[in-house]
């Protein structure tokens, strides 16, 4: 794929985060491109439910400002689809100082929030991923084209300041409320989160769906670092998401989808594509294949790849298959060299001998580099990093190839990582 071409479909992309107020029904308006994540405001008779939050108190702020130009009823629900931080940081905003109900559901994890423990955990390697994986510290739009589910240049000021504690939690499928007369039916759908609801106006056939459905191939693994997401599971919540026959449906991310057959459609479709994972996998793992053998085949077919809203703008099919390898095997591949390897240092000291000498790698990365061949570059860059050789030319090479490397994927988060990695090279931070 020319490296043009790819950046270039992922700037197209961002034609689902141009800033709208979106009115769907005279009583709901939804923000989009405001912030990373979409907010739904429910204008009721005394007052208004607002459905997530977003990720900060500068983006939120903006959001509610739209919203008081067409209603000044105040806020009385706050209800959260699910715990990820873009969707639970900026709910302070919406309170203004008051305090609104605010609902989940009861199993709300708030792993990625400070939980005031002394528990050790990987919180600090997770954020500087994070960092990576959202290209914090980018330039906006040009070198930070996207998010993959959001704009590139959402507000981040207050990030995650906003997060007010449910005030009211339901346990088990189904919890049907009455919120300044609307009927509403919140519905326990475990997917991207375990934690997730959708909720479902019923007489106006509108569901909400969380992160459970957006248009881009579902973010079944993060590499900022998460846990296995039960990918079966999310899979079946998209047949009870199908089975509602929404007339609209209002995503987590990306602009909401009109029409039941198109609707169904894509929820269908979305479930397929992680089906289609799981069998291609399984298939593998019982042929004895390793992760690194399993991703130069593992692909979605063709009537799925061609799908708009099935682009690797944000998840990534091979990155999926090997988190579901794991969720179901853990680390060890199957190989028996892996169970001890022999040291990274030691490894490329007895490789590097058998290559004719650490210049002679350096002239092979700068040859790759030349040929535009830059994942190998990196790699070989990786080993000569190993027998610490030249470092900060090697780590200038490498960070060259990474910014290449950018351009040539259209997976949003994979472009923001290569992009910040490169700067910290550069800076002497990694
Ligand atoms: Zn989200």
């Amino acid at each position: 794929m020319a490296a043009e071409h790819a950046v270039e479909r992922l700037r197209a992309h961002n034609v689902e985060f141009e800033k709208d107020i979106i009115r769907l029904h005279e009583r709901v308006v939804v923000a989009v491109g405001y912030s990373g994540s979409n907010v739904s405001m429910l204008i009721g008779d005394d007052g208004v439910v607002i459905i997530d939050t977003t990720e900060s108190t500068a983006a939120a702020t903006n959001i509610l400002t739209e919203f008081r130009k067409i209603t000044d009823l105040p806020v009385k629900t706050i209800i959260y689809t699910h715990s990820h931080r873009d969707h639970i940081g900026g709910a302070s905003v919406f309170a203004e100082g008051g305090s609104p109900e605010v609902i989940s559901r009861a199993n709300l994890s708030l792993d990625i929030m400070d939980d005031g423990s002394d528990r050790p955990n990987p919180k600090r390697a997770i954020l500087a991923r994070t960092k990576r994986q959202f290209g914090m510290g980018l330039a906006d739009k040009t070198e930070r084209v996207s998010i993959g589910v959001g704009p590139s240049d959402r507000p981040i000021k207050g990030l995650g300041a906003g997060f007010l504690a449910p005030s009211h939690t339901f346990e088990g499928d189904l919890h049907e409320v009455s919120l300044c007369g609307f009927d509403l039916s919140l519905h326990a759908a475990p997917g991207e989160t375990d934690d997730h609801l959708v909720v479902w106006w019923d007489e106006q056939k509108i569901l909400f769906s969380g992160d459970n459905y957006y248009k881009a191939f579902p973010n079944l693994y993060a590499i900022r670092g998460t846990r296995y997401r039960d990918f079966g599971v999310w899979a079946d919540t998209l047949d009870q998401l199908a089975a509602f026959n929404a007339e609209q449906l209002v995503p987590g991310h990306t602009r909401p989808l009109t029409g039941v057959d198109t609707i169904r459609e894509h929820l269908l479709d979305y479930g397929a594509a992680i089906r289609s994972v799981i069998a291609q996998t399984v298939d593998a793992m019982n042929r004895g294949e390793t992760p690194l053998e399993f991703i130069e085949h593992i692909a979605l077919p063709p009537e799925l790849a061609d799908k708009p809203f099935l682009q690797e703008f944000y998840g990534c099919v091979t990155w999926s298959a090997r988190a579901y390898f794991e969720g179901e095997m853990g680390w060890f591949d199957g190989n028996p060299t892996s169970l001890f390897p022999t040291p990274r240092r030691d490894k490329a000291e007895r490789l590097t001998a058998l290559a004719g000498g650490a210049d002679a790698v350096l002239a092979a990365l700068k040859a790759a580099q030349q040929s535009g061949d830059h994942q190998w570059a990196c790699e070989l860059a990786d080993t000569l990093l190993d027998l610490q050789y030249e470092t900060d030319t090697v780590k200038a090479l490498k960070a060259d190839s990474l910014v290449v490397m950018a351009d040539d994927t259209v997976n949003a988060c994979a472009r923001n990582y290569y992009l910040v990695y490169a700067a910290e090279l550069r800076a002497g931070d990694v």
